[in-house]
């Protein structure tokens, strides 16, 4: 039989109610085989994610301060769950356990992968699935990486013995078994991986929203709904993304084309978002996917006449990055000048030192640094048989009184990057977006 792995994130599992939301979802379709939970996500907005109430356990634990009242909080969250599902399972074992290791002095990792652990044994009784541990299944190296190789070999075998099975995301384990877990937001990387190992069909990713849109609704007034878009589209608008899959999700899944469903949990009926490897030129009905933008950029101009005659110069350059620890996001350049476009974040306490380096190792005809720059990356598949897809774009921007500061235009030539000054970005977006739209 086909296979769907589904994936249910913290807020389609925060509650009794949202359990039984996805049961029927669950049930509704037999090929859903292998589900893999989240921790319970936060129940209304100011609310807690059960994630962060046991990194604050820990650090408190390892503070030697007292935790108890954050302590009930994490187990009522779990025992009202049960209790409302009227189910039958004694957690104090669990609780017991985690307390003790708590006081023993346990890992980060170990402790904060109990959300998903618990949440995981909770479901597989509720739906009567196996419940696998991640810790047997889900391999890390001794340097945080995932093993795949003996990951997917474990995958393929729980399959065998198992037919229906829940498996919590998150966490697997190292060479030494000890818990490790993924970044923030890991289970959907999980998801994919499981997909992989156990070779679904389909990953569905169980959300609170019904997939992308083609713009940012806070920015944009109703923007259009995307049902389908291809993994490249998805990593160049990586922008946009952010908050509903984990950045790295789409990896263990591209090699094998097992395309990723975005689905709402609170509108099942919703098409949701299908993210896929290719998409048929017929089917392209729009001309831009989606626009989507980041701001708090910087960027260091080094101006240097026939730079390019200089063997060493870009290498020079990215060294200081490097020793700096300096993330580089693009790098345009001239013939005699080149940009470099790094996030605030990077560059906070460091633009100077780094800009003395660039001056006494290359030693630049002028060097200056611009602030306030945000990005703007219009992204679309059908934009390469497109003529006329920038001039749309630049025009979109001129009518505005929008100033490019600069242009990036990645080899793919699906996505155009703009950046301009911070006070123009939302209006950047809403005209550029409007500027495609079939009105
Ligand atoms: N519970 C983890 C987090 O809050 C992982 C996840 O939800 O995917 O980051």
């Amino acid at each position: 039989m086909e296979i769907i792995v589904a994936k249910f994130g913290g807020s389609s599992l925060a509650n009794a109610n949202q359990f039984k939301k996805v049961k029927k979802i669950i049930e509704e379709d037999k090929r859903r085989r292998y589900i893999v939970p989240s921790a319970p996500g936060k129940e209304h907005a100011d609310d807690t994610k059960i994630t962060d109430l046991l990194y604050l356990l820990y650090d408190l634990a390892s503070h030697k301060i007292s935790y108890l009242d954050i302590w009930e909080m994490f187990v009522h969250r779990y025992e009202d769950i049960c209790r409302e599902l009227e189910l039958n399972i004694d957690l104090k074992p669990y609780f017991d356990q985690i307390q003790k290791d708590l006081e023993k002095g346990v890992s980060k990792e170990y402790l904060s992968s109990r959300g998903e652990y618990l949440n995981g044994v909770i479901l597989s009784e509720y739906l009567g699935f196996a419940f696998v541990d991640s810790a047997s299944v889900m391999f890390f190296k001794d340097d945080s990486r995932l093993d795949g190789e003996k990951t997917y070999r474990a995958l393929a075998k729980m399959a065998k013995e198992h037919e229906y099975a829940v498996i919590p995301g998150f966490y697997g384990s190292d060479p030494e078994g000890k818990i490790r877990t993924f970044t923030r937001g890991g289970g959907d990387l999980s998801g994919a991986i499981v997909a992989r190992g156990v070779q679904a069909s389909l990953y569905e990713n169980w959300t609170d929203v019904s997939g992308f849109l083609a713009a940012d609704p806070n920015i944009v007034d109703h923007p259009r709904h995307i049902d389908a878009i291809t993994y490249q589209e998805l990593r160049e608008l990586s922008y946009m993304g952010a908050g509903i899959l984990h950045d790295e999700a789409i990896f263990p899944v591209v090699s094998e084309g097992i395309p990723i469903l975005i689905k709402n949990t609170n509108a099942p009926e919703d098409k949701g978002t299908k993210i896929v490897q290719q998409i048929r030129e017929l089917e392209d009905e729009y001309e831009i996917t989606g626009v989507a933008g980041r701001k708090n950029f910087s960027v260091i101009n080094i101006e240097k006449v026939q730079m390019n005659r200089d063997l060493s110069f870009h290498r020079k350059i990215m060294s200081i990055l490097e020793a700096n620890d300096i993330f580089l996001e693009h790098m345009p350049s001239s013939i005699d000048s080149l940009s470099l476009i790094i996030a605030d974040k990077y560059l906070q306490g460091k633009a100077e030192i780094v800009m003395n380096e660039i001056k006494t190792f290359v030693n630049p005809d002028s060097i200056t640094l611009q602030s306030n720059i945000s990005l703007i990356a219009v992204v679309g598949r059908s934009m390469i048989n497109h003529i006329g897809a920038s001039a749309k774009l630049f025009s979109a921007l001129a009518s505005h009184g929008i100033n490019i500061q600069m242009i990036i235009q990645g080899s793919s030539e699906m996505n155009i990057i703009v950046g301009v000054d911070t006070k123009d970005f939302e209006e950047g977006i809403r005209s550029i977006y409007k500027g495609f739209s079939k009105v």
